[in-house]
């Protein structure tokens, strides 16, 4: 993936009108997002068709996986793996998983998409407001612990006295089993200055715009995103693309933006 890519997320409510823009800026940004409302609508099939617009760059279905995962003496059974397997073939280049489910809702959501070649993002914070009423909460270590072990995912110990809370524990978790990147919420720098702790992972951060709660301008949330999670990242844009007059425009002030914020960095 690009570096500091360019996600847009076309939560349109139809699938015409999501073709629409996709076909109009595939070109200009660097990947794609769909969510669960495209997919109930049209089927997974639309996802062939954004794939064929975008060539190799990313697609992300944010399905945000949160079933059970059953391990038998064989193999991964549980509901996540059924889900990630309808995926085969889509198009689909990236899918992401909740982390409170537990080990082994994580660990069988990322074993299927090894195999089939689809990369895991892990949500371990939100960016809507109130988010942080469960994900802030403290984390039973001993518990989380065991059920670790219980499911076969080794834990990194060192970090151990660094679990303050829920989200901290699902960093961790994310780095035990491997997951390709983390969801984190670009309404929150603290928290992506604290994702950056746990890992060196790809961050892809939505909550641009609409979503800010901090009274800054579009191009300081861009430079606080880039200066607090650095290149292996994505700003995930949904409305303020898609809800624009001419969509296009939009894409390219918002990459705009971008390429000037990222020209006055100096990690690049
Ligand atoms: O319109 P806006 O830019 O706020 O859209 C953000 C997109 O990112 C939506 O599709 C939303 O579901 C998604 N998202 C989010 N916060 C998360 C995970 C995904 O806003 N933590």
């Amino acid at each position: 993936m690009k570096k500091f890519a360019v996600i847009a997320s076309l939560d349109l409510d139809l699938a015409n009108r999501v073709l629409d823009v996709a076909s109009r800026i595939a070109g200009t940004v660097d990947g794609i997002k769909i969510g669960v409302p495209t997919i109930i609508e049209s089927g997974i099939g639309i996802l062939g068709e954004i794939r064929a617009l975008l060539g190799d760059k990313p697609l992300l279905v944010d399905l945000k996986i949160a079933d059970i995962g059953f391990r038998s003496s064989q193999s991964w059974e549980g509901t996540n793996a059924k889900i990630v397997a309808k995926l085969a073939g889509s198009g689909a280049s990236h899918i992401t998983v909740h982390g409170f489910p537990g080990p082994s809702s994580v660990a069988e959501v990322v074993s299927i998409g090894r195999d089939l070649g689809i990369g895991v993002l892990l949500l371990p914070m939100m960016s809507h407001v109130g988010a942080e009423s469960f994900f802030s909460g403290c984390l039973d270590i001993l518990n989380f612990k065991t059920a670790c072990e219980k499911s076969g995912v080794k834990l990194n110990l060192t970090a151990e006295s660094m679990l303050k809370n829920v989200t901290d524990g699902i960093l961790a978790l994310g780095e035990a089993i491997g997951v390709d990147g983390y969801i984190g919420p670009a309404t929150r720098p603290e928290d992506l200055l604290r994702y950056r702790i746990f890992t060196k992972k790809q961050i892809w951060c939505p909550g641009f715009g609409r979503q800010d709660r901090l009274g800054r301008t579009l191009a300081e949330q861009f430079k606080d995103w880039a200066s607090n999670v650095g290149p292996q990242s994505a700003a995930i844009v949904g409305s303020l693309i898609y809800n624009a007059p001419d969509p296009c425009l939009a894409a390219n002030e918002v990459v705009q933006i971008r390429d000037s914020v990222i020209g006055g960095l100096a990690c690049q």
